[in-house]
């Protein structure tokens, strides 16, 4: 079953005066509930093509098709609430808000889908003892390793239950024991939750372990 059907995708970007394009027409369909790896050399675009699949930005020509919803063809209000609703994004960098607590970041997504007071509160804690973290929920994101934090990210991206989670290098910056333990979690999307996960990366830990492997070069997508 196809979850994302992406239909002769292009996007360049303007470079003082100069166009560059860096997605020359990407046709794919991906399945639902399976863990996909986007491997490419840096600068190929696997960034700008997981921003198109989060509706963070939009390609110049074709359709982003999930779930039934071609996401490039709503207005930004509707696309804010599909990508709240329905995505999860981790980054490299684990980008969790300093000033929340660790409990704090993993409520806010639950808030923005309207889940609040002691729903969120339990989700919150299942969450932590998910993540094998229960005793950090009042820590700041700053007193946690960068292994731990990326859990932390991990359960943020999935905690409202999304359709997919989209993950750009998201142990680039972690030792391999954390790498496998991130990865040990990204794995279980589908099988458990069955969320399609896609995940741009380097790592031959990851790629050896996804379901489909493509390699985007030259602004196009090599299954
Ligand atoms: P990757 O994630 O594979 O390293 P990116 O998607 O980040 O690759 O970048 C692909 C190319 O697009 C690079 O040459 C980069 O400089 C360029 N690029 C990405 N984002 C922008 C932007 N917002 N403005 C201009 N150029 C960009
Ligand atoms: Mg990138």
């Amino acid at each position: 079953m196809t979850l994302i059907r992406l239909s002769n995708i292009r996007k360049s970007y303007l470079e003082g005066g100069v166009r560059r394009n860096v997605l020359e027409g990407i046709t794919a369909d991906f399945p639902r509930a399976k863990f996909i790896v986007i491997e490419g050399r840096s600068g190929s675009g696997k960034s700008t093509l997981l921003n198109l699949l989060a509706g963070i930005d939009l390609p110049d020509s074709g359709t982003v098709e999930i779930d039934g919803q071609i996401i490039n063809r709503i207005t930004e209000r509707r696309r804010t609430l599909f990508r709240r609703e329905k995505i999860g994004f981790i980054f490299q960098s684990f980008n969790l808000i300093s000033t929340l607590t660790v409990a704090e970041n993993l409520r806010f997504p639950l808030e923005l889908n309207g889940i609040n007071g002691g729903a969120a509160h339990t989700t919150v804690r299942e969450m932590l003892d998910a993540l094998a973290l229960p005793e950090r929920a009042h820590s700041f994101p700053d007193q946690l390793s960068g292994g731990e934090q990326q859990r932390i990210a991990t359960g943020r991206a999935v905690i409202h239950n999304p359709l997919l989670v989209l993950a750009d290098e998201p142990t680039g910056n972690l030792d391999l024991e954390s790498e496998l333990r991130v990865l040990d979690l990204l794995k279980g999307l589908p099988e458990r939750h069955a969320i399609t996960v896609i995940c741009a990366t380097h790592s031959k830990e990851i790629a050896a372990r996804a379901d489909v492997v493509y390699l985007l070069e030259g602004g196009r997508l090599h299954g």
